[in-house]
């Protein structure tokens, strides 16, 4: 019988403090939803009281099978739980668990919190007894706990056992300052589950030795059974310990896959990359290519004695099997590639062309040149593809776009309000017919777009489920003179994405290359006729 470990994510909450980060209630809806979708147990959704958008996001119940965990203080020095507005306002909160946080540093109690040591600890008991009388499942974050506990062992101890014997559900020893190693952590962990059981004990590791991910192993090898943690690590100065890299260890690897079962399925790990992603999607971040487990270089492989290594088994340089989360295989196509790498990836897209074909070399050099100009055909599929089927001659010449305008005009409406309009025309022609189309739209590449998109002739029933879902700018410094690089991802009626590329100086130009090779990727994967 395996024993449970828990999941507690506070993405939401200590994430939400990273610098640049600023979800709104729909966003943090989104994400729980993801969390929730996952299988964590615990989702820690913010601070009701401290803002607006939490007290917003704890005004309704949000109906997760996670437990919604809403964060706080413990009652504050000399006043009673019922006198503390704080205090009051958390527990009545729409959310099933409160997370308290408390010092549990003697240092900490008289120089931060200006109080005495017995004050501290009366507090963290009349707070977790306010909370458990209304209901709530408690927890209390021991703030400082390890560097408390290196100060004064037995006050640290004493914070930990008040909470504890007032019945909180978890006491959570918190790295909260991130020094910490993890062989301090398991000695520290160990005398704690020595005195309190430990699948009443979590840990809350910061990374800013980088070893969070490290420290939260060691509590669970200590005893400790909650793991507290962010998706990619998000959360202040360097992040908390990351749950993406966390919840794989404990499936995979192992004496944790063996001794532990978490709320993630085998079948929820497979959208940990994604869930990944997502996340940086919201926060209009480039991905971490080299994340751990779902970056799209944690299972790429570029020197060609490893790419030919893998081919014949992919156990020789792989640590796990990308596809048990969510994540795939490469062989990279780019500058020290070789031509096993290339002919794996037309394997891959279902090109069968002889290995000797002095076209592959061709294409080879052509992917060297462009991507020495900035277009990144690792992330951008459907463009390489169509480069491969173009350089082997297989892709019709549908339609060309013999001329396009774009105007952006800003002025002083009737009643007085400033306005943009943007429009573009776009001349096509198909086959031995000449077509003009029009759109407006809420900016050039929108405009654009639609024009292009508003009449292909006898093509046009086949963009029709046609819908761009994402649309991202990089700006690169490309030597002498920066350049644009766009990513445009498309989705079609069944639900397909793929995405295309554009490289150039000027944007609408690099939005156009993308957009086109979208469409003409479109026609090409529906057997549009030549
Ligand atoms: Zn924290």
């Amino acid at each position: 019988m395996k024993e449970r470990l828990y999941l507690f994510d506070t993405t939401l909450r200590d994430g939400a403090q990273m610098n640049g980060v600023d979800f709104t209630v729909q966003d943090k809806l989104k994400i729980a939803a993801l969390l929730d979708d996952l299988g964590v147990d615990y989702v820690e959704g913010g601070y009701p009281g401290a803002n607006p958008t939490d007290t917003e996001l704890f005004a309704d119940d949000r109906k997760l099978n996670a437990t919604f965990t809403a964060f706080g203080m413990t009652r504050r020095p000399g006043r009673s739980a019922s006198n503390d507005p704080g205090l009051v306002q958390l527990l009545d909160a729409k959310a099933d668990a409160v997370c308290f946080v408390a010092k549990a540093s003697d240092y900490q109690v008289r120089v931060a919190l200006e109080t005495t040591p017995e004050e501290n600890l009366a507090s963290i008991r009349d707070s977790v007894r306010a909370a458990k009388a209304k209901g709530r499942e408690v927890l209390v974050d021991c703030e400082h706990f390890f560097d408390g506990y290196k100060e004064k062992p037995e006050y640290a101890l004493a914070c930990a056992q008040a909470a504890h014997d007032e019945g909180a559900r978890w006491v959570v020893l918190c790295d909260t300052n991130g020094g910490t190693l993890p062989h301090e952590v398991e000695a520290i962990v160990g005398a704690v589950t020595a005195r309190i059981p430990g699948d009443r004990v979590g840990i809350h590791a910061h990374n800013d030795t980088e070893q969070a991910v490290a420290n939260s192993l060691a509590a669970v090898r200590a005893g400790a059974r909650q793991i507290q943690g962010t998706l990619n690590g998000l959360g202040e100065r360097c992040g908390n310990a990351n749950l993406i890299s966390i919840i794989p260890t404990l499936k995979l690897k192992g004496d944790f896959a063996a001794r532990f079962d978490i709320g993630v399925s085998d079948a929820k790990l497979k959208n940990l990359a994604h869930a990944s992603r997502m996340l940086d999607e919201m926060l209009n971040r480039a991905p971490d290519r080299h994340a751990p487990y779902v970056g799209e270089s944690a299972f790429t492989t570029k020197a060609g004695i490893h790419a030919s290594a893998i081919a014949k088994d992919p156990k020789t340089y792989e640590h796990v099997a990308p596809e048990t989360v969510g994540n795939r295989r490469k062989l990279l196509v780019s500058d020290q590639a070789g031509r096993s790498n290339v002919l794996s990836e037309l394997e891959r897209i279902g090109l069968t062309v002889n290995k000797d074909d002095p076209r592959v070399g061709r294409l080879l050099d052509e992917v060297k040149a462009r991507e020495a100009r900035g277009y990144a055909y690792e992330a951008a599929d459907a463009s390489f593809e169509l480069l491969a089927r173009r350089t082997l001659g297989r892709v019709p010449n549908y339609f060309d776009v013999t001329r396009f305008d774009v105007t952006v005009e800003q002025r002083i409406n009737a009643r007085d309000e400033r306005v943009t309009v943007t429009m573009a025309v776009v001349k096509v022609k198909v086959g031995d017919e000449e077509m003009i189309s029009a759109a407006e739209g809420n900016g050039p590449v929108n405009a654009l777009d639609l024009a292009l998109r508003k009449d292909l002739g006898k093509y046009q029933r086949f963009i029709g489920g046609l819908k761009l879902t994402d649309y991202r700018v990089r700006i690169l410094d490309g030597g002498t003179e920066a350049v644009t690089r766009v990513l445009i991802e498309s989705e079609d009626e069944a639900g397909e994405r793929w995405i295309t590329v554009g490289v150039s100086e000027n944007i609408i130009d690099a939005s156009f290359q993308a957009l086109m090779d979208s469409i003409v990727y479109k026609l090409v994967k529906s057997g549009a006729p030549a």
